[in-house]
């Protein structure tokens, strides 16, 4: 019985201390008192960070992940499956920007080439990350969900019209993007 206890009480102590840095995370944001909605959110990150997020809806080819956090050297990229249900596209550019508050580090996942296909108007040297939207368990994964989630509590209305202003950039990103067979960090993978 008493190891069974103990062996309780650590994960959960662990989940505190997850919990807590999380939600100090979130509050070092300092956002603005009352309720958000998701382009006041991005604004007010965008000026936090002095790096413009913008969201790109996407019809993603089947098999991709169904969010990208695209970083290129001045401004951000979220690009997301248009075609989910809005309370999980919510889910989804939640979690993408949970990625983008912590900073999360992706390994370069495209080739030169891939980059220049993906992004023909931006400079590929430009790119330095691309991270797409996985399921996997690991650190970062649960601490952008966490984040996500707790910024998903300050913003009240939700609209799923495409209010946002797609720059001519994203656009063309959007464009090949949804050319793609597969994702390029499957790809890269092996
Ligand atoms: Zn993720």
């Amino acid at each position: 019985m008493m190891v069974m206890r103990w062996r309780r009480k650590e994960p959960d102590r662990e989940f505190t201390s997850f919990r807590l840095d999380c939600e100090e995370r979130v509050r070092a944001l300092r956002l603005p008192p009352g309720e958000l909605t998701i382009q006041s959110l991005l604004d007010h990150l965008g000026e936090r960070f002095g790096r413009p997020i913008h969201l790109v809806p996407l019809a993603l080819p089947p098999g991709s992940p169904d969010g990208m956090w695209v970083s290129a050297e001045e401004r951000d990229f979220i690009a997301f499956e248009e075609r989910l249900a809005p309370i999980h596209q919510r889910q989804v550019i939640l979690h993408e920007i949970g990625h983008f508050v912590c900073d999360h580090e992706a390994a370069p996942v495209m080739t030169p080439e891939a980059t220049r296909l993906l992004l023909p108007s931006l400079d590929p040297e430009l790119v330095q990350r691309v991270l797409g939207r996985e399921h996997a368990h690991s650190p970062a994964e649960r601490e952008a969900e966490f984040i996500g989630s707790l910024l998903g509590r300050q913003i009240g209305s939700w609209t799923t019209q495409r209010v946002w202003e797609v720059p001519p950039e994203a656009a063309e990103l959007a464009a090949r993007l949804s050319a793609l067979e597969r994702p390029a960090r499957e790809r890269d993978e092996r």
